[in-house]
C-alpha cells in the first residue's frame, strides 16, 4: 500500500493503475476510521481493481465553533486499517494542497441542501460537495463509496454527480451499528460512558418510528412527539431536529406514504450525533 501525500502523487499512481485498464474504486473519509468505514472500503476492494482511501478532515464543511481542531486523527491506525483492508493507495493531503490561497469556486446544490442538517449547519453541504468535487477531480475514480450514515450527504452528491455529468458512479452503502443500535461513528468517541449508553435512545427513537409506521399510523406529529420522548430520556441532550420527509427530494410531507426518510440530530455532551431510517410506507 502507498501513502501519497501530494496531490501529484496520488494522480501518478493512479494514472498508472488506470493506463493498465483497471478499475478504480474511491472511499473519502475524514479518517478516525471505524467498520463503519470498512464496510465501504471492503466493498471497493471487491468491486474495483484499485482502491484509494482519502484521509482529509476537510475545513470547509465545519463551521465556526464545531469540532474541526478536535477531530480525531489516528494516523498510524488508520494506515493500518487500510493495508488489512486491502487498499492500494491511502491519499492524505493537506489543506494547504487542497486549498491553495483563497477559494473562489464552490459548488452548491440547491434545496437538497436546505433541510435537516443544511438548516443547523449553513455551508456545511457547500464545503462537502467542493470537496469531493476536488478529490474525484484528483483520483477519478469510477466508482465512489458513501454511508446511508449521513443519508443527506449522499443524496446530495448524487445529485451533483447527475447534475454536473460527472464521469463516476455513485454507490450507497447502508449504516453499520454497534451490537446496542447505536450508528457507529468517529464521534461516538467523545461520548463518556454514560452518554454513550444513552445514545442508544438515537436509535430506539427511529426504530419506534418504524413500528408505528408499520402499525399505520400516517401523522407525522404523532410519531415525531413519541420519537422526541425516546430522546428527551436522555439528560443531557439537545435535539437539533428530529424529521420525516421524502426519501428522494427530502421536502416535507404532509402525511406518511410511500418512500420516506426519519431523521434525527442530538447533541450530547460534546458530540453531534446524527442517526436515520429509510421506511417504505407504502401506498
Ligand atoms: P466521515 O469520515 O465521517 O466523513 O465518513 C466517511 C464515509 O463513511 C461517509 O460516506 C459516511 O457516510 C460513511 N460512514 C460513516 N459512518 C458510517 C456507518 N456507521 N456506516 C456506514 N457508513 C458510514
Amino acid at each position: 500500500m502507498k501513502v501519497a501525500k501530494k496531490i501529484e502523487s496520488v494522480r501518478n499512481l493512479v494514472g498508472t493503475a488506470r493506463s493498465g485498464g483497471k478499475r478504480i474504486g474511491l472511499v473519502p473519509t475524514m479518517g478516525a476510521l471505524h467498520i463503519g468505514h470498512i464496510s465501504l472500503i471492503e466493498t471497493a476492494v471487491k468491486s474495483c481493481d484499485f482502491v484509494v482511501v482519502s484521509i482529509f478532515v476537510n475545513p470547509t464543511q465545519f463551521g465556526p465553533g464545531e469540532d474541526f481542531k478536535k477531530y480525531p486523527q489516528p494516523l498510524e491506525a488508520d494506515l493500518e486499517i487500510c493495508a488489512d483492508a486491502g487498499v492500494d493507495v491511502v491519499f492524505t493531503p493537506t489543506p494547504e494542497q487542497m486549498y491553495p490561497g483563497k477559494n473562489l469556486t464552490w459548488i452548491n446544490v440547491e434545496r437538497l441542501t436546505e433541510p435537516l442538517c443544511g438548516r443547523s449547519r449553513p455551508g456545511h453541504f457547500r464545503g462537502v460537495t467542493t470537496v469531493c468535487t476536488k478529490l474525484f477531480n484528483i483520483v477519478a475514480p469510477d466508482i465512489a463509496y458513501f454511508g446511508q450514515k449521513d443519508a443527506q450527504q449522499a443524496i446530495v452528491v448524487k445529485r451533483m454527480v447527475a447534475d454536473l455529468n460527472m464521469p463516476l458512479e455513485i454507490v450507497i452503502r447502508p449504516t453499520v451499528r454497534e451490537a446496542d443500535g447505536l450508528a457507529v461513528s468517529s464521534r461516538n468517541q467523545y461520548l463518556t460512558e454514560p452518554q454513550r449508553k444513552d445514545a442508544t435512545n438515537i436509535y430506539k427513537s427511529l426504530q419506534k418510528c418504524q413500528e408505528m409506521i408499520d402499525a399505520g399510523i400516517t401523522e407525522i406529529p404523532k410519531v415525531v412527539a413519541e420519537m422526541r420522548r425516546i430522546l428527551q430520556e436522555i439528560p443531557s441532550a439537545e435535539i437539533e431536529y428530529i424529521d420525516i420527509v421524502d426519501a428522494e427530494t427530502l421536502q416535507s410531507i404532509e402525511k406518511i406514504a410511500g418512500k420516506v426518510l426519519a431523521a434525527v440530530a442530538v447533541r450530547i455532551g460534546f458530540a453531534r450525533l446524527i442517526d436515520n431510517i429509510l421506511v417504505d410506507a407504502g401506498k
